[in-house]
């Protein structure tokens, strides 16, 4: 798992600026009107003024609230899960229906406010989160209506994964979710969505059977096989940029929920003969087993080798297939717990908000050679940079059975999730695990397929998001260029549309 990186663009610090002046001004000019109406910024950097007046039609075309910096709870809602974003938007539109999000994209159009998404807020880079902007909050949209008859859910569009798990397993169906429980289901599913059932039966998006969404020229449309294939081709993969979702509807599979997690951990010292295991049990895998092998330096720079991860069954059929493990003598320690899914789901939740802050680098590779491992553990050993991991998980399965141009997401062939990351507390000095991040990377991108998981943005280049679409790139464009021509919904792992 990977943890946010502390940006400060450029957009950013002149927003920051630009904000101080509009605040300072309004203040002197009228001290009332900064405790009411929002100064804002639109989408081309320049100063908005919101009136009194604006906001109260938006707040009587909605069911849902507008929360205005004087709000009481105004400085809960602009939190996110990273700490790095300490961003203040000049309104935040919390929306009550489909209805709401329509009114919010409305609004903002007319007033071309610079406008970010929010569901569960986990973006690693705080896309939903935007300084001087508006922010359209999907949270209290977060229904789940199970068809046990269809064996389908409809999710609403501001759903975490939580709500997701909680509405299918007690009918012992499920369908892939991401391994903490309060991501929410919004960002995760239009990205991708890995998981400990992805193996199995696939991505969060494989399992989509349509969406209701409202793009940027407010139309709600429905995108399935059928209706808008394009839209709902694009929306698989391609992230917020073709509009906003506002129910999902699922495939669930049957599932009794029995999951085993399991967890050993070795010295560095037995690293490169338990990293090798580690390979050959992740080759021959059934879907069932979905492991990482990670190394990973302490605060004390001590280096530690884990294989961890959970079997879709029972604890005897998950020691089993790991027992290739065992000629490797005694782990410092061994965690093997069988339990139900819901829970294990919520196992690693810690905080709602991260107090920690990180940076990290993803791909994917097509094989897990020795002298992959050589490479990666010389530089981990040598290098002994405190707070830094380098973890290699297991994807293939059922996720590899798509053909790549069947969905935007093109990373079928990856059949392991390579993330090199560090993470720090405020006031600890990051810049040795940043620069650790950065040197492993380059030498780790030349052996993999050269594309990453957008849902793992951190400053990754423009370049890299074309990469990782492949020749899916293309399409994605024109669709984008189709349904939002003046790229509103930007604050996302950017598709730009032609100009
Ligand atoms: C602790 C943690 C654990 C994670 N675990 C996993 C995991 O197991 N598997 C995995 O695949 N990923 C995982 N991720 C990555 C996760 O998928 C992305 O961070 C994702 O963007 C989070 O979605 P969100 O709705 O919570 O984020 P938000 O920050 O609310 O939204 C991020 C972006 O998603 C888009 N978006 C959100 N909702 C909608 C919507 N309804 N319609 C259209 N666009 C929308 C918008 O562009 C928005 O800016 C994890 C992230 C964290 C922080």
């Amino acid at each position: 798992m990977s943890h946010p990186l502390n940006i400060t663009s450029s957009r950013f610090n002149r927003r920051t600026l630009l904000r101080g002046g509009i605040a300072m001004a309004a203040a002197s000019a009228s001290p009332l009107r900064t405790a009411s109406a929002a100064p804002a910024i639109s989408n081309r950097d320049a100063r908005i003024e919101l009136t009194d007046g604006h906001i109260a039609d938006l707040q009587r075309s909605i069911e849902g609230a507008v929360i205005l910096p004087s709000s009481a709870t105004y400085n809960d809602e602009r939190r996110i899960w990273s700490p790095a974003f300490d961003r203040k938007p000049a309104l935040i539109v919390k929306t009550a229906s489909a209805k709401d999000v329509q009114a919010a994209v409305q609004f903002a159009r007319a007033h071309d406010i610079l406008t970010a998404v929010r569901c569960g807020g986990h973006s690693y880079s705080g896309f939903s989160m935007v300084d001087d902007g508006m922010v359209i909050d999907l949270k209290a949209i977060n229904g789940v209506t199970v068809d046990t008859a269809k064996q389908t859910a409809h999710v609403a569009g501001g759903a975490l994964l939580g709500n997701l798990d909680r509405a299918t397993l007690p009918h012992k169906l499920a369908t892939t979710a991401g391994v903490v429980s309060h991501t929410g289901v919004g960002g995760l599913a239009t990205g991708g969505g890995q998981g400990r059932l992805g193996r199995k039966f696939g991505l969060t998006i494989d399992n989509m059977l349509g969406v209701e969404m409202v793009l940027a020229d407010g139309s709600i449309v429905r995108a399935n096989a059928t209706e808008n294939p394009d839209l709902f081709w694009a929306v698989r993969g391609g992230g917020g940029n073709f509009g906003i979702v506002t129910d999902f509807e699922f495939q669930l599979h049957e599932y009794d929920g029995v999951i085993t997690s399991l967890s050993y951990t070795f010295p560095g010292s037995k690293a490169r003969d338990v990293m090798n295991v580690y390979a050959e049990i992740s080759a021959n895998a059934p879907l069932e087993l979905t492991v990482s092998g990670s190394l990973r330096t302490s605060d004390r720079g001590e280096t530690t080798c884990i294989v961890s991860g959970s079997f879709v069954g029972t604890r005897r059929a998950g020691e089993a297939a790991l027992k290739a493990l065992a000629p490797l003598g005694e782990p410092i320690s061994t965690r093997v717990e069988e339990m139900d899914y819901v829970t294990l789901q919520a196992v690693a939740d810690g905080n709602l908000y991260s107090d920690r802050f990180g940076y990290s680098r993803y791909t994917y590779l097509r094989q897990l050679d020795p002298k992959f491992i050589d490479m990666v553990l010389d530089y981990v050993m040598r290098a002994n940079t405190p707070r830094t991991s380098v973890s290699i998980g297991m994807q293939g399965g059922a996720i590899a059975q798509v053909n790549e141009t069947d969905t935007a997401f093109a990373e079928r062939d990856g059949i392991y999730q390579c993330a090199v990351a560090t993470t720090w507390a405020a006031g600890e000095d990051s810049a040795a695990g940043q620069a650790h991040v950065r040197e492993l990377w380059s030498m780790i991108d030349p052996m993999s397929t050269g594309g990453f998981y957008i849902n793992e943005i951190y400053d990754d280049p423009e370049e890299r998001i074309r990469k990782s679409f492949r020749g899916n790139y293309a399409r994605l464009v024109d669709i984008k260029t189709k349904v939002d021509p003046a790229n509103f919904f930007h604050l996302n792992p950017n598709i730009k549309p032609k100009t």
